[in-house]
């Protein structure tokens, strides 16, 4: 059952609770409160609560409680690849060297850091067959704007600016087409034939001396393989157009196959979801970008240059008889997306999974994604509608429709109603080309039993949805808020805590 539950009181605020004299100071109790911070930062104005530690720890303990993530239970959201945060990852990212790196830090004592940051560019090139990535974007949505600006500023030097259409299949994830529009191009929508995918025939209607880039993903986020990638490949290139791979979704192809083998010319790849870095809730993001041999000279400032040290030639790891230093003289570089850093703890976490796993770990990480996706979708087809029944790769879509004319009840109830069992609900209603969907990504990191748990819950709820609707539309009634208003919630959240009375 939920560790979420509407009868559990809210928490009252800790502005609330706090009295005047309450405060502890274990560490100095004759320090009056305050005092650990520094006194520029005091206003005497600010009505801070005086709160006892306990009084502060339980407030956001139980604040932790009201919400879900993939440590409270199963997360099968499709697209998000919600797997387990190995904690090693996490004590990598906390070693003293890394975790106080000075932005501002000379490159001579930061060889250590530069080196994880060489030792992950080195590895995602080889693992996806680019050139070099630049590790600079901070998210998936970020690294496919800095690739159609590397796109457009290497159309430019070659005296191609009518080059001004970013072909993206209806498949695709929403960030595309706003990235291409954000980047000033024409967004050309390409419809995917009856078995989900983009056809040759297609896409040869639509090409022409006016193609930029084809924004594709594969698998697709039907969970399916384009089996005529390298025939779409070269259509594009033959009309000098460029091929870029958005690979938030690494999870099914990692050590099986690379997409600078499939022919394209750039790619993302979101850490926060293949390499196992929390995400979620908009936390700090992490959108490594990739080229082609061609591009590399366009790609976002700094990068880690590696010079041999003359000393050692020993080479047990890449970084071994290097010397590293930060290249910011770049002239055709499109200039950084972030400063400094960027998100470099998250370089320390990307590299860490890597280490773990090794080649052969990350090819069975990829094989069990895809076993896991099929064991589910095979499950979930007993008793709602796959549209697409053949081998998925990391996720499949089901959809409601039948339900819903049978039943009133759509995606979206049994979404809620699945909350209400103490699952996470599938991505709903994307892709947009399957009526009422439920994108559904297990991941490799859970069990068989916990698949079998989520397969009879969605089984429960569709034998409930047909004797008894509205308790499905009810649903969620054991959160800690039912339904809410979504559109408001995002349009104009409310977020301000006023002191009552
Ligand atoms: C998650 C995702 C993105 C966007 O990544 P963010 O880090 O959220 O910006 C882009 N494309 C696909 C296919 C995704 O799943």
């Amino acid at each position: 059952m939920s560790q979420l539950s509407a009868d559990r009181p809210a928490p009252a605020l800790i502005f609330e609770t706090g009295a005047p004299g309450r405060a502890t100071h274990y560490v100095e109790r004759s320090r009056p409160h305050g005092e650990f911070l520094p006194p520029e930062l005091l206003r005497s104005e600010l009505p801070l609560p005086d709160n006892s530690e306990l009084d502060v720890v339980r407030h956001f303990t139980q604040l932790s409680h009201r919400t879900f993530g993939i440590d409270l239970g199963f997360y099968p959201l499709g697209s998000c690849t919600m797997k387990y945060n190995p904690r090693v990852n996490d004590a990598m990212a906390n070693l003293p060297g890394f975790r106080d790196l000075h932005p501002y830090t000379p490159d001579d004592i930061a060889q250590g850091s530069l080196a994880v940051m060489y030792e992950l560019e080195r590895s995602l090139s080889s693992i996806f067959g680019m050139a070099a990535f630049s590790l600079n974007p901070s998210a998936g949505a970020h690294a496919e704007l800095a690739a159609l600006l590397v796109a457009k500023k290497y159309f430019k030097d070659r005296g191609e600016s009518k080059r001004t259409k970013v072909i993206v299949p209806d498949t695709a994830h929403g960030p595309n087409p706003a990235s291409a529009a954000m980047c000033g191009f024409k967004v050309i929508s390409l419809p995917s034939d009856a078995r989900g995918r983009v056809s040759v025939e297609e896409i040869e209607k639509v090409l022409g001396d006016d193609t930029a880039v084809c924004m594709m993903t594969n698998p697709n986020t039907l969970g399916l393989f384009e089996d005529h990638i390298a025939e779409i490949a070269a259509a594009v290139h033959r009309v000098g157009g460029l091929m870029y791979y958005d690979g938030a979704n690494a999870n099914a192809i990692m050590g099986n196959v690379r997409p600078g083998d499939m022919g394209f010319d750039l790619m993302h790849l979101n850490t926060h979801k293949t390499f196992t870095i929390p995400h979620g809730g908009g936390g700090a993001g992490h959108g490594p970008l990739g080229v082609a041999a061609h591009l590399v000279e366009y790609l976002p400032s700094p990068v880690v240059r590696a010079i041999p040290d003359g000393k050692s030639d020993l080479r047990r790891a890449p970084s071994d008889g290097m010397r590293f230093e930060l290249d910011f003289d770049r002239p055709k570089s499109i200039g950084p997306m972030r400063s400094f850093w960027s998100n470099f703890a998250h370089a320390v976490r990307a590299l860490s999974y890597l280490y773990a796993n090794g080649a052969e770990g990350l090819k069975s990480v990829s094989q069990l994604a895809v076993l896991n996706a099929n064991y589910l979708r095979v499950g979930v087809s007993e008793f709602l509608a796959t549209p697409y029944p053949e081998i998925c790769r990391h996720e499949f879509v089901a959809s409601a429709q039948e339900l819903k004319k049978a039943t009133g009840v759509r995606a979206l109830d049994i979404a809620k109603a699945l909350l209400d069992r103490g699952f996470m609900a599938p991505t709903v209603y994307f892709p947009l080309i399957v009526p009422e969907c439920l994108m559904m990504e297990p991941t490799e990191t859970e069990s068989k039993e916990t698949l079998d748990l989520f397969i009879e819950a969605l089984r429960e709820i569709v034998e409930t949805a047909k004797r008894d609707p509205q308790s499905v539309m009810a649903a969620p009634v054991n959160t800690v808020v039912g339904r809410i208003d979504e559109t408001r919630a995002a349009r104009q959240p409310d977020l301000r805590w006023r002191q009552s009375g």
